[in-house]
C-alpha cells in the first residue's frame, strides 16, 4: 500500500509537480492526505493557522457582496427586487452565519464543508444574476472573483475548492441553458473563461497546499530529528560523565595500588634483608669461632633465619599465583585431628611459647577415624599454621587455643588468643593484599603482611569464608569455614607413620643422584652418609640415562627435574622404558607445585620438594627400599 502511494506519487509528481523533487514525503497525490497520524496533526495546525484568514475573508466577501449590490441599479427594476433577495436574503446571511459559527469549537470539524457550501452559495448567487441579466458584463467579472475567493482566499483546501468550482460551473450551464435565452455562443465563450479559471485555480491551490504540507512535513521531521539529537546528546553527556567518573576512579585505584606496591616492595626488601643479614653475619662468625657450643648456636640462628626466608619466598610465590589466578588445589583424604596434632606439636615446642608462658590448647570435636575429610591438606595446614603463628606473635600473656567444630555440612575452624587484638577499622583490611604496610607500623611486629591475604585466597578457593572477631586489648578469634567433604577411612593412610627418627641401614643399596647443582648433591650425599648407601652422581638427564648402560645395580633414583641437556621428565620417561619398576623420586623447587603431577605423569614414583627436610627425604627413600 505504502509502496503504491509512493509509486503513484512519483508518477503524479511528474504530472503535477515536474520541477520540484521532494522525496520521502509520504502522501496521497490526489487528495494530498498524509495518512493516519500526521494527517490529523496537519489538519489541526492548518485550521489554527487559517482561522484568522477565514474570518477576514468572510467579512471582506460579505462586504464586497453588499457593495457590489450598487451595480444592481443597472439592472431592470423587477429583477432588482430578485437580486436584493438573493444578496441579502441568501448569500450574505449564509456568509455571516459561517462567520459566527467560526467562533465555536465544533467549527473545526465542519469548516471545510461550510466553506464549500459558502463557495457554492456565492457561486449560485452570481450565477443567478448572470443568467437573469446576461447583458450585464460586470457580473462575468463577479463570477471570476467568486472563483478567486473560493480557490485562494477563504482557505478551502484544494480538494473541496475543486468540487465547489466545478459544481458552480455546472450550475451556471444548467441555469444558462434551461432558464434563460442567453445565446449559446456566449455561453460557450463564458465556459472558456470559467473552465480556464477552474483549471488554474485547481492547479494553483494544489501547489499551495502541497507546499504547505511539505513545510509541515519537513518541520515535523526536523522536530523529530532535533528531539533525537537532544536525546542522544543527553545520553552522550551522561555517558561521558559516567565514563569520566569511572576513569577517575580507575586512576585513583591505579595510583593507590602503585603506592601500595612501592610500599610493599620496600617492606619486602626489609623483610628479606633482615634474615639475610642474620644468615650471612652468623656464617662469618661461624668461620671465626672455635667453640663448638657457640658454633651450634650460630647454626641454629642460621637455620632459623633460613626457614624464615624460605617461608617468605613461599608466600611471595603463592601471592603471585593468586594474582595471576594460577592457584590450584591438590585435595586428598586425611584426618583433621592428625593435622591439628602436627600443628600443635610444632608450636608447643616453640621458644616463644615458653618465653611468654603462653598456654597452647587444642580442641578437636570429632573422634579419630571419624575425622577423615577430602581437602587440600598442605594448604589447610598452611592456613592454620599462619593463624596460630600470628596469634602467638601478637599475644604476650594468656592463652592461644586452636581447634575446629562441625556445623551441619560445614567445618568451622578457629584460632583464639588473648593478645593485642585488631582495631575495628583494621579488621576490614587485614585480609587485603599489601595492606599490612599501610596499617601496621608497629615497630616490634615484623611481617610481610601476606599471610592473611594468602589464607583468605586459599579459604575462598576451597569454598569457605574467613573472618575475625576481635576486641583491641582483649584478644581475637580468627574463624574460617570449609565445606565438610567426608573421606573414606579405607583409602586413608596415616601421615604420622614413620614420624619418629629412624636408623636406616642401606649398605647393600645404590642410589643414583641426578643433580646439576653441586651443593645440592653434597647435601644429599652427606644426609645419606650415615645409612651406608652407595651414591652415584650424574649431572644431567642424558648422563642419568647413559649410566644405565654401564651398570644395572641401581636401586633408586633421586631425579632433579630441571637439568641441562636433558631434563628430569625426559630422562625418567626413557629410564622407565627399560626399568618399569625402578623407584624414581623427583625433586624440584617448591615454587612449582604443579610439577608433582607432571613428574608423576612422566613416570616418577614419588616427589619431594626442595628445600627438603632431610628426615622426610630419608623416610621417602625408605618407603621404596
Ligand atoms: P603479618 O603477620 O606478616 O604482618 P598477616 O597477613 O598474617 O601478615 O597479618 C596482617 C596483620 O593483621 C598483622 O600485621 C596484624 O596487624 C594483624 N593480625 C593478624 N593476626 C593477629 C592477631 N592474632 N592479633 C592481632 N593482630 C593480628
Amino acid at each position: 500500500m505504502q509502496n503504491t502511494i509512493k509509486h503513484t506519487r512519483k508518477i503524479s509528481s511528474r504530472i503535477f509537480n515536474p520541477y520540484v523533487e521532494v522525496d520521502d514525503i509520504k502522501l496521497n497525490p490526489y487528495t494530498l492526505s498524509f495518512g493516519k497520524d500526521l494527517e490529523s496533526d496537519f489538519l489541526k495546525k492548518y485550521y489554527q493557522d487559517s482561522l484568522w484568514q477565514v474570518r477576514s475573508a468572510l467579512i471582506l466577501v460579505t462586504f464586497l457582496y453588499g457593495i457590489f449590490g450598487l451595480l444592481d441599479t443597472l439592472a431592470v427594476k423587477e429583477i432588482q427586487q430578485a437580486f436584493f433577495v438573493i444578496r441579502f436574503g441568501f448569500v450574505i446571511p449564509f456568509l455571516a452565519t459561517v462567520f459566527i459559527l467560526s467562533f465555536f469549537s465544533f467549527f473545526q470539524k465542519l469548516w471545510q464543508g461550510l466553506l464549500l457550501v459558502a463557495f457554492l452559495v456565492a457561486g449560485l448567487g452570481i450565477t443567478a444574476m448572470l443568467v437573469l441579466t446576461p447583458e450585464n458584463y460586470v457580473y462575468y467579472g463577479g463570477m471570476m472573483l467568486v472563483f478567486f475567493a473560493g480557490y485562494f482566499f477563504i482557505k478551502l483546501r484544494f480538494f473541496y475548492a475543486a468540487i465547489a468550482g466545478w459544481l458552480t460551473l455546472i450550475f451556471y450551464n444548467l441555469g444558462a441553458f434551461l432558464f434563460s435565452d442567453v445565446p449559446s455562443e456566449l455561453i460557450i465563450n463564458n465556459n472558456f473563461f470559467y473552465i480556464a479559471a477552474n483549471i488554474i485555480g485547481m492547479i494553483a491551490s494544489y501547489r499551495i497546499e502541497y507546499f504547505t504540507r511539505r513545510d509541515f512535513f519537513q518541520k515535523n521531521q526536523l522536530d523529530i530529528t532535533t528531539a533525537q539529537i537532544e536525546e542522544a546528546n543527553k545520553t552522550l553527556e551522561q555517558k561521558v560523565r559516567a565514563r569520566t567518573e569511572e576513569l577517575l576512579e580507575a586512576k585513583e585505584r591505579a595510583e593507590q595500588s602503585d603506592k601500595l606496591k612501592s610500599a610493599f616492595l620496600a617492606n619486602m626488601s626489609h623483610e628479606i634483608r633482615t634474615p639475610m643479614n642474620g644468615i650471612l653475619g652468623f656464617a662469618q662468625l661461624l668461620r671465626q669461632s672455635d667453640d663448638p657450643e657457640e658454633q651450634r648456636d650460630f647454626l641454629d640462628i642460621i637455620d632459623e633465619n633460613g626457614q624464615h626466608l624460605l617461608s617468605l619466598i613461599n608466600d611471595i610465590i603463592d601471592l603471585s599465583k593468586i594474582e595471576i589466578g594460577m592457584l590450584r588445589l591438590n585435595p586428598s583424604e586425611f584426618g583433621i585431628n592428625e593435622l591439628f596434632d602436627e600443628v600443635y606439636d610444632v608450636f608447643c615446642n616453640e621458644d616463644k611459647i615458653r618465653d611468654k608462658r603462653l598456654k597452647l590448647t587444642l580442641r578437636k570435636e570429632l573422634k579419630n577415624g571419624e575425622d577423615i575429610i577430602f581437602a587440600d591438606r598442605t594448604r589447610l595446614k598452611q592456613i592454620i599454621m599462619n593463624l596460630v603463628g600470628n596469634a602467638i606473635k601478637f599475644t604476650h600473656e594468656g592463652f592461644v587455643e586452636l581447634g575446629y567444630s562441625v556445623l551441619d555440612d560445614e567445618l568451622l575452624f578457629f584460632v583464639q588468643d588473648t593478645g593485642i587484638g585488631v582495631e575495628r577499622e583494621k579488621q576490614a583490611v587485614i585480609f587485603d593484599r599489601f595492606m599490612q604496610v599501610t596499617v601496621n607500623h608497629h615497630p616490634t611486629h615484623h611481617g610481610s603482611g601476606l599471610g592473611l591475604a594468602i589464607s583468605k585466597a586459599f579459604v575462598n578457593l576451597m569454598g569457605g569464608e574467613i573472618w575475625v572477631d576481635s576486641t583491641p586489648g582483649e584478644g581475637s578469634v580468627f574463624y574460617f569455614t570449609l565445606p565438610f567433604q567426608k573421606g573414606s577411612k579405607s583409602e586413608y593412610k596415616s601421615n604420622m607413620e614413620g614420624d619418629n627418627e629412624m636408623e636406616y641401614n642401606w649398605q647393600d643399596k645404590v642410589i643414583l643422584i641426578a643433580e646439576d647443582v653441586t651443593t645440592n648433591y653434597l647435601l644429599i650425599k652427606t644426609a645419606l652418609k650415615k645409612t651406608g648407601v652407595t651414591t652415584v652422581w650424574v649431572k644431567n638427564g642424558q648422563e642419568a640415562v647413559d649410566i644405565f648402560k654401564e651398570r644395572d645395580d641401581i636401586d633408586l633414583v633421586l631425579m632433579d627435574l630441571r637439568m641441562p641437556v636433558k631434563d628430569g621428565y625426559a630422562a625418567t620417561r626413557e629410564i622407565r622404558k627399560q626399568y618399569p619398576d625402578l623407584p624414581v623420586i623427583a625433586q624440584t623447587s617448591y615454587a612449582l607445585v604443579e610439577d608433582r603431577q607432571l613428574s608423576i605423569d612422566a613416570g616418577c614414583s614419588d616427589y619431594i620438594a626442595k628445600p627438603f627436610n632431610l628426615e622426610e627425604l630419608l623416610r621417602k627413600i625408605a618407603s621404596f627400599l
